[in-house]
Formats: C-alpha cells, structure tokens, sequence
C-alpha cells in the first residue's frame, strides 16, 4: 500500500510533526483520515509507539487505525475520517455547551483515557483539539504522538516535559516526576472549557499561564452546579497524590462521583445512549467542521516540503492552545 492508493481531497488539520488529510481509498471509494509524519522529525517525535498505540486498542472513543505505511521521506498513518471537527472547534464556533451535553462527553472521554490507563499508556495531550465529534455525536479521541507506553520494570513515572502548556499539570511544569495523574489535570481544564467556554487559567502571557497553573484559584460562574465545580476542583487538585483519579482504583473513584450519577457507564460504552447532539453533514466529504485555514490549503505533498513545514506552531516538544 502506498499514498498513491489514495486520492487526496482535503487538509484537515495539521499536529505537532504531522499534517491530517482526508482522502478517498481509489479501490473502495471509503473515505479515510492520513496522518503524514515526516521523518526527519522522528528525532522530535515518536511516530512508531503512536502507530504501536494506535494498532493495540480498539475502543468506541478512541481513533481507529486502519493501515500504517511508509515511503522513504514518510510515515502514514489510515485513520477512520471522524468528520464531526474537533470539540475545540465547536466551542469557538457555537460556545459553551450545556451540562447535560459536557457530562455525556466527559464520560465518554473518561472511558477512554481509563482503557488507556488500563494499558499502561499514558496519553499526556488532552485538550479540546484532540477530541473530535463523529458523524454519530459519540467523540473520538486522536493524537497519540506524545503518548508513553509506561515499561512493567519503571516506577509508571516520568520527568519528561511534553504537552500543551495551557493543559499542563502543576507535577509537570514543576518537571518533577509524572504519569496518569497529569491526563486527570488535563481532564479537569477539559471539563472546565466545555462548561464555562474558556480556559480556567487563561492568559494571553504564556508565564502568567504558568503562573496560574501553579498558583491561581479557579473561579466558576454561576452557572456551574455543585457537582460540576466539586469535580474540577478535584481533578485540578495541584498534589497529584490527592487528585481524584490517583488510588489504584481511579476508575471507581471517577465513576461513583454525583458529577456523573445519572450516567450508566455500560450503557454509554455500548453507545446505547443518544447523544445530546448529531453534527448535520451532507456527506462524508463534508468538511464544514474543519477549519478553512486548513481545508483551504493545497493538497499536494511536495517531496522538498519540511519536517518544519509539517509542524505548524510548534516548537521541542511543546504544541500551543487554539491555531495560532
Ligand atoms: P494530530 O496531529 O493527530 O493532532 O491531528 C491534527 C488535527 O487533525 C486534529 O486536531 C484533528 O482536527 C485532525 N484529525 C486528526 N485525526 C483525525 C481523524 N481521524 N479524523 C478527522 N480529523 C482528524
């Protein structure tokens, strides 16, 4: 299999190392989301634990892959085309959104960073970006390009600094050791955001992001009910040791807390729940959730483009909130 099996219809979005495109399978006529990972980015990044990553799981919120190939200058990952746009997307486009709709996401998200957890993979970029809306109104979380699988003979922690900023845990800015608690910081400014519509220590100065992160309070508008504002504040606990989601049975913890009493998480992971809200598209090709400063790009790959050309607005490790 190569990229010439494919025709290429649109840009959809660009990563870290990596440019998305939607492309129709010339034999089957399917449509699919290819990853482009340039390789002289793999010092930078790890295209092979996220294509490892992705090949190990099949899960309803999580991105399926379908093939994974490569040239001599790149590396491709098929994707299932989750063409509903990024929930990031949806706020800056349509606002905050209800709490009923923000519970049934972040219960969803939570299954999947658990089954993720369960495998011992750390998934350290949460954000609004990575979790997109499928046809069907379930979401789907994608970008696993900054993903660890944790080694049985480690402690399951890490001092590595990688993330976005506005999503970094207080353990990991400090660069102390880190692992799973840091995906429930993340969570937590996730829930934030689809509640309030805006980030909970947003800044348009990154040090004072920073300084936030570590030591502002969170305020909550009045709108935030006890349950909604008991849960972030103890996902945004700054002692990962006491944040909800550390015991070994972080699962239980998460899942018995009243934010999510009315959720019948069996239920939800058969998708035998309706969700509040089915993206309207008039096909597959559709590409009225993404944005058109992507979708409005050339879609040819050029065999001089660059590992920097490739990598957006990113800079060693770190990739920044919003497009730029
Ligand atoms: P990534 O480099 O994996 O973060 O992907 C960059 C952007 O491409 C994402 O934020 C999404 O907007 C888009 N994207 C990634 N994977 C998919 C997919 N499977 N289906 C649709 N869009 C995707």
């Amino acid at each position: 299999m190569s990229i010439n099996d494919f025709e290429i219809h649109k840009v959809i979005g660009r990563g870290k190392f990596a440019k998305v495109l939607l492309c129709i399978q010339k034999s089957t006529g399917t449509a699919y989301a290819i990853k482009v990972l340039h390789k002289t980015a793999e010092d930078q990044c790890d295209p092979q634990t996220e294509s490892n990553i992705l090949r190990s799981i099949v899960h309803p919120f999580i991105v399926g892959l379908h093939y994974a190939f490569q040239s001599p200058e790149r590396l491709y990952l098929v994707m299932e085309y989750v063409n509903g746009g990024e929930l990031y997307f949806h706020i800056c486009n349509f606002g905050r959104f209800s709490e009923d709709r923000v519970r049934f996401y972040a219960a969803e998200i939570f299954l999947a960073i658990e089954c993720l957890h369960g495998k011992g993979i750390a998934y350290r970029d949460l954000k609004l970006e990575n979790i997109l809306l499928a046809k069907d109104g379930h979401v789907k979380i994608t970008d696993f390009g900054l993903s660890k699988q944790e080694e049985e003979s480690d402690d399951s922690s890490t001092v590595s600094l990688v993330g976005t900023l506005e999503y970094l845990a207080p353990e990991v800015i400090c660069g102390l050791e880190n692992s799973f608690g840091a995906d429930w910081w993340a969570f937590g400014v996730v829930i934030f955001e689809m509640l309030c519509g805006y980030h909970p220590f947003y800044s348009d100065d990154r040090e004072q992001i920073r300084y936030n992160i570590l030591h502002s309070v969170v305020e909550y508008p009045d709108h935030c009910s006890p349950e909604s504002k008991d849960i972030i504040s103890r996902f945004l606990q700054r002692n990962p040791s006491l944040r909800l989601g550390a015991s070994a049975a972080d699962g239980l913890e998460i899942r018995s807390h009243p934010f999510f009493s009315s959720i019948d998480f069996t239920k939800l992971f058969n998708k035998e729940i309706l969700p509040p809200f089915r993206p309207e598209l008039d096909n597959d090709l559709d590409v009225r959730f993404f944005d058109e400063m992507f979708t409005e790009e050339p879609t040819v790959l050029t065999p001089t483009e660059s590992a920097a050309d490739l990598g957006g607005n990113e800079v060693a490790g770190f990739s920044f909130h919003g497009k730029g």
